[in-house]
């Protein structure tokens, strides 16, 4: 590769682009990595960092009321939106700090710029007016909110970005969507205070869940004071005489509020990146379309992360970031494994899971068996909080292997984290039940139920 500027160009200086860059130059390739934002991407300026120093912030309201029950009188409480805001942006700044330094340290060459294709080894540096040559090229732009433009009124809604940087904290907000970011903004909202409405067009909240994790967090929501309005959409949204917005549901009732925010999925950063002056193959969604190895139509150019719309979580794009790495550089072709893949949904009360479904294990296997508990926490006994705690082991009844967990409670996706070791390992529920307890602890359930709730067998409960 020594005919052009460097041996590797990044584009996209998320969690993804920033690791491949980082690695690489370590290696000592010549690396440059443009980044038209902040460095850190989605998950860091975003997404889920400053989403959960919210999560944080929104679960003082309960703390406080759950702290007279252990003896504490907390009085004359209130919440300033302004300091939460200043206070999580000096934390983004600080990380962001960090992923530039990494890189820095790393030897990459590092581009505050917008960069674009014009062929399949030459990038435009749009900021700088000029282009450069690389023998191989990432992409890892990353995705953004889905704007639903089809939605007339769509302009007077926010989008998980401005909901970082909103000035005042809203009395009131409708959210629209029934996925990972709408419920979580709802509970954040909520918990600081917000009348909170969640508007979505399916049956249940959190499609592709174990439907006991779904149906428990509704209950949960809504015992809250949080509104969940299922099967309907919005029709229309306008703004009124007095800056407040009227959104028109399908179902045609009209309900008014300071904000709305749509929360429908995200959309591949893909516009305007020259992928067809390339010869970049894009999909229906318009993601990147890439093989086994994250590599795209084109045999110099590689994808990874949300643009290819493959799974969008960060350490997802940081594993394919290190496959890419280890394929193109280390001479070890290997395929990002998307298999088992834990993951929380920080809610109120938290969600973590890993593995099969009750309804998807049921279509792959002929018997399964549920473990499944379901009590108070220890912690709400004196707090006199009433929200219960779930945990649900799915097992195949031949081999006996765990093939999925579900947690509804405190801590839930930190226990997913841990459990997706035993269970992307393949263990079964004999070494769950040979497992001493940690006593008393939550989590204990999840090595104490020694017998199933109830089995399924050929689809049908026995
Ligand atoms: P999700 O895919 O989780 O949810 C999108 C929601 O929007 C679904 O409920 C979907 O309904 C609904 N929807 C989509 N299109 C329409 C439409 N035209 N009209 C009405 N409803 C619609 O996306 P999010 O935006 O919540 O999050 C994006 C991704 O970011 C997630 O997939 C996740 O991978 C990642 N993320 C991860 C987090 C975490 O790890 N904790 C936190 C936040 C985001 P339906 O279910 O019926 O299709």
């Amino acid at each position: 590769m020594p005919d052009h500027d460097y041996d590797l160009f990044v584009i996209g200086g998320g969690s993804g682009g920033v690791r491949a860059g980082r690695l690489a130059a370590a290696m000592g390739k010549r690396v440059a990595i443009a980044e038209e934002y902040r460095f850190g991407g989605t998950c860091v300026i975003r997404g889920c960092v400053p989403k959960k120093l919210f999560v944080y912030a929104s679960q003082f309201s309960e703390h406080f009321e759950d702290a007279g029950g252990y003896g504490w009188s907390v009085s004359g409480t209130s919440f300033d939106w302004p300091t939460l805001i200043a206070n999580k942006d000096r934390e983004i700044a600080r990380l962001e700090g960090l992923y530039r330094k990494g890189l820095e340290n790393a030897g990459a060459y590092i581009l505050e710029s917008r960069a674009e294709l014009v062929d399949a080894h030459t990038v435009r540096i749009v900021a700088e007016d000029r282009s450069v040559t690389a023998g191989m090229i990432l992409i890892a732009t990353g995705g953004r909110p889905n704007p639903h433009a089809a939605l007339p009124g769509h302009e007077h809604c926010i989008t998980s970005n401005e909901a970082f940087h909103l000035e005042t904290l809203p009395k009131s907000i409708i959210i629209a969507g029934g996925g990972y970011i709408a419920v979580e903004f709802a509970n954040i909202f909520h918990g600081l205070g917000v009348d909170t409405t969640l508007v979505y067009r399916g049956k249940e909240i959190l499609q592709r869940f174990d439907m006991d994790l779904r149906s428990g967090l509704h209950e949960a929501m809504e015992a809250k004071g949080i509104r969940i309005l299922c099967h309907t959409i919005f029709d229309r949204i306008e703004r009124r005489a007095d800056g407040r917005l009227d959104a028109h549901l399908s179902n045609g009732d009209t309900l008014a509020a300071d904000q709305v925010m749509l929360a429908l999925g995200r959309t591949p950063n893909t516009e305007g990146l020259g992928l067809d002056r390339a010869g970049v193959e894009t999909g229906k969604a318009d993601e990147i379309v890439v093989d086994d190895y994250s590599r795209t139509s084109v045999d110099n150019i590689y994808a990874i992360g949300d643009v290819t719309n493959r799974v969008q979580l960060t350490p997802v794009a940081i594993h394919e970031a290190m496959c890419f790495v280890d394929t193109v550089f280390r001479d070890r072709p290997t395929s990002p494994d998307h298999d088992c893949i834990a993951t929380a949904v920080f809610s109120q009360p938290e969600i973590g899971t890993v593995g099969l479904t009750e309804d998807d294990a049921c279509k792959r296997h002929r018997e399964i068996e549920i473990y499944r508990a379901s009590f108070r926490p220890m912690r709400h006994t004196l707090s006199g909080r009433q929200e219960k705690m779930m945990m649900k082991l799915v097992v195949e009844a031949a081999s006996r292997k765990v093939l999925g967990a579900h947690i509804l409670g405190p801590d839930a996706g930190e226990m997913a984290q841990i459990l997706a070791i035993p269970i992307k390992a393949g263990l079964t529920k004999d070494d769950f039940d040979r497992t001493m307890a940690v006593h008393p602890s939550a989590a204990e359930e999840l090595v104490t139920m020694y017998q199933p709730s109830y089995r399924v067998k050929d689809g049908e409960r026995v």
